[in-house]
């Protein structure tokens, strides 16, 4: 930017800023209303500066517009990130000083926009941020939830659930578009007309777009998150008023804005409530119609739809959109049947986000038919031909075509419902299918896609997860892109591979040093909070050994806290040896029906109280369960860890992101080898990880085999030790009920296998310790950590999907 525009943007950011300050009192939230409302004018410039360029691009453009449909957006706050992709922190705290307001305490006021329950909907957070400085024709397209994410409670140990009434105090950030709207049916019936099938009948709700505008940092470049919010056609039954039936006369009203109404709080399980189908076909249908609209003003015509869009699925959530788009295409428009398949098929693209079954979308037949009936047509049709080639390709394999149909058709002897199978539709209809790291997409073609990739070998394929260094990073950790600045230049900063030359550099006392100088800053800063929010005091030079993620069996918080009591236990009985002082934080929400993820939360508590006020153990151990993790405590966890916990069981987690963003920040992993651990170990080279537990292999076969967990309690004390614990009632008061349901699950099935990964995750936690010791030799560990994770930024994932799945040449 020149010096000239940088003074014009300054004073215009000043005046919107002070006609937005005379209207309300001051402080601080007045304040941060009136630095959104002035960033937004400045982005909604750029926003018509982008659209206008975008529109320009023509029908010979090797990029298409990519349409990226997600039910989630984890977003967090904004403005922080807005001013530094607009240069105008230093005028806003410039501006604010004199009025006697820090700007820290202003962004602090700021709710997180959590529509978002974990890494999905962080991960298109991530890729909006990357569409942006990659200058990617594009639209995220979501759901403008009135709650978003619940806010986490704790009470005497337990979550208790709030409700995240995130714009209560208004929506500085969102640019509506009231004359951006559509009308979205469901229920009805079909109706031939003239030869033609048509959809009518139901009820009808309007979509309008809500834009949220996300800034590059290093061009004036923005990319938009357009959430829809629904309205009724009729939002008063005038009839029903004046006859003083006023719940009648709502009715039409309510039942719009339920679409809106909440985000579902299920992670990685298949909700299946009519309410969520609902939600996805109003998310599709709006985004593809607002599709079609800008294409046909752009370019005329339908014909070249396929070649100058591309349609993502962020998962099965979106995956009517292949049906949608039929319907659009033949009812609405006219095509032919093959003149509409070969569009959608040219635009879809999936991604697979988890392999465990009970995650994978089904839809009941019957309420599918009568919310979609028209859709329901569209899909039988799309099976038949799809098994149709199949026969053809494969004849008598009938067992094949039950299944890979699109229709499930129950239990082979009768008894189950019929169902709609989401995954297969989106796998059918897309050109490209994509698993988030290269063991999770190898998974995906052996497990739950084997036989589609039998059929389609073509059609899958791995893009590894990133994390965008511009939140993760600069915005995060200040002090440590400084010091990288100092000692890399800024290059860094476009280019996230240019940490590698960190590597050469990770011997040097004197970088090492000012590594240390960082992160204990870091950590004192969290120590600070750890202390104002729980009122634990804790050594801020101890081991940060960190945990936060979604509550969830297969990443084994569990696991982290059995090493806890362990540790614990050993520190009791030999309270005198040399222990290294460790601080073990976690955080994390659990989905509110997920009974055994709260007891998880519970347990953490109760282990907290124990081994916190036991005079013996002092600093040598704390435990420190931080409530309502969300980005905005990501940000301020990660950069103060040493220690990243990554230890989901071999071949459960897709990928994690969470990892990346602890390793960026200078933090060593003690992992598994799952995911884009592996990625991240190859990288940085494996030695410089933490790397424990039984691998993906040895964990099915010891499945096949018959696995007794009891057979790895008997043989090992310390683990006997802390199971007895568990069920004595040590950390319960006395309560030898509350944690029965963890001990026998844990002796009696232990599906993710922890008893078996124990005591190597011990021995590990040992070698951790020893690590740790060597101050110098740790500091250069995680500057080679850092030094590897270049690769890992968004903008490479976005490169990625571009190259195969979304330019033209991706087609061919
Ligand atoms: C990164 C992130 C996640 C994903 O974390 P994993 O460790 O990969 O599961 C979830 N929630 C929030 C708020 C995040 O920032």
């Amino acid at each position: 930017m020149s010096t000239t525009q940088r003074t014009r943007l300054q004073s215009a950011f000043k005046s919107a800023l002070a006609a937005e300050l005379a209207q309300a009192p001051l402080d601080r939230d007045s304040a941060l209303r009136a630095a959104a409302t002035a960033c937004r004018s400045v982005l909604a410039e750029r926003w018509a500066k982008t659209q206008a360029q975008d529109a320009k691009r023509g029908a010979k453009a090797k990029t298409r517009r990519v349409h990226y449909l997600s039910m989630e957006f984890l977003m967090g706050r904004a403005l922080h990130n807005a001013l530094a992709a607009l240069g105008l922190t230093d005028t806003l705290a410039e501006a604010l000083a004199p009025l006697g307001l820090q700007l820290a305490d202003v962004l602090e006021r700021e709710p997180d926009a959590a529509l978002g329950n974990g890494g999905l909907g962080r991960l298109a957070a991530c890729f909006l941020d990357s569409f942006a400085e990659l200058g990617l024709p594009s639209f995220g397209y979501g759901l403008r939830y009135q709650f978003g994410m619940f806010a986490q409670g704790i009470t005497e140990g337990r979550q208790v659930e709030r409700p995240d009434d995130w714009l209560r105090l208004g929506t500085p950030w969102e640019q509506p578009r009231p004359e951006c709207r559509y009308t979205v049916r469901f229920g009805g019936r079909v109706v031939v007309e003239g030869g033609q099938r048509r959809w009518v009948g139901g009820e009808e709700v309007v979509a309008q777009a809500f834009d949220f505008i996300v800034p590059a940092h290093h061009s004036e470049r923005v990319s938009t998150l357009r959430q829809w919010q629904a309205s009724s056609v009729k939002p008063i039954d005038f009839e029903a008023f004046c006859r003083g039936d006023y719940e009648g006369a709502n009715r039409h009203r309510v039942a719009a804005e339920a679409l809106n109404w909440v985000l579902y709080p299920d992670d990685s399980t298949d909700a299946g409530r009519e309410l969520r189908l609902k939600q996805e076909a109003f998310l599709v249908s709006a985004s593809l119609q607002d599709l079609i609209a800008r294409h046909l003003r752009e370019f005329g015509s339908l014909q070249g739809l396929g070649r100058a869009n591309a349609i993502h699925l962020n998962d099965t959530h979106p995956a009517l959109a292949p049906a949608e788009l039929m319907r659009l295409l033949l009812d609405e428009h006219g095509l032919s049947w093959d003149e509409a398949w070969a569009i959608t098929r040219q635009a879809v693209s999936y991604t697979n986000h988890t392999l465990m079954p009970e995650a994978l979308e089904t839809w009941p037949l019957r309420m599918f038919e009568a919310l979609l009936p028209r859709h329901l047509e569209i899909i039988y049709e799309i099976n038949q031909r799809f098994l149709d080639g199949v026969k053809a390709q494969l004849p008598g394999d009938t067992a094949l075509l039950r299944r890979v149909s699109l229709i499930d058709e129950g239990p082979e002897h009768g008894g189950g419902e019929r169902r709609v199978r989401m995954a297969a539709l989106a796998v059918v209809a897309s050109h490209r299918v994509n698993g988030v790291a290269q063991l999770h997409s190898d998974l995906c073609v052996q497990t739950i896609f084997a036989d589609y990739a039998r059929l389609f070998p073509q059609r899958f394929h791995n893009v590894t997860n990133g994390v965008t260094p511009r939140r993760w990073l600069m915005q995060a950790n200040p002090g440590f892109s400084a010091l990288l600045d100092e000692t890399l230049g800024e290059g860094w900063r476009t280019d996230l591979g240019e940490l590698a030359k960190l590597k050469k550099k990770a011997g040097q006392a004197k970088l090492q040093k000012a590594f240390l100088a960082v992160k204990q800053a870091n950590k004192d800063k969290l120590a600070a909070r750890i202390r104002q929010e729980l009122g634990l005091v804790v050594n801020p030079t101890s081991l940060f050994d960190v945990q936060i993620k979604r509550i969830h069996e297969y990443k084994r918080q569990l696991l982290n806290i059995l090493h806890v009591i362990a540790r614990y236990q050993a520190i009791v009985a030999n309270p005198q040896a040399d222990w290294v002082p460790r601080t073990v934080v976690i955080a994390g929400k659990a989905a509110s029906a997920y009974h055994m993820a709260k007891l998880i939360i519970q347990l953490a508590h109760d282990v907290a109280r124990v081994v916190n006020s036991d005079p013996r153990v002092g600093d040598k151990l704390k435990l420190a369960f931080l409530p309502n993790y969300g980005v905005s405590l990501a940000e301020t966890i990660i950069p103060a860890a040493d220690l990243s916990e990554q230890i989901s069981t071999a071949g459960t987690e897709a990928s994690g992101t969470g990892n990346m963003k602890f390793a960026l920040n200078g933090a060593c992993t003690i992992g598994t080898w799952d995911g884009a651990n592996i990625e991240m170990a190859q990288h940085m080279g494996v030695d410089e990880m933490f790397v424990f537990g039984l691998r993906t292999e040895a964990v099915e076969k010891i499945k096949a085999l018959g696995y007794d967990p009891r057979l790895y309690v008997e043989e090992n004390r310390q683990l006997k030790a802390v199971i007895d614990a568990l069920g004595d009632g040590s950390f319960a008061n006395g309560d030898t009920q509350r944690y029965r349901a963890i001990v026998d699950k844990l002796l009696q099935v232990d599906n993710y296998l922890l008893m078996a990964d124990f005591a190597d995750y011990v021995a590990t936690q040992g070698r951790v310790d020893e690590a740790f010791r060597d101050r110098a030799a740790w500091a250069e560990r995680a500057l080679k950590n850092v030094a590897g994770m270049g690769w890992f930024s968004s903008d490479r994932t976005i490169a990625e999907y571009v190259e195969r799945v979304w330019s033209v040449d991706s087609l061919a």
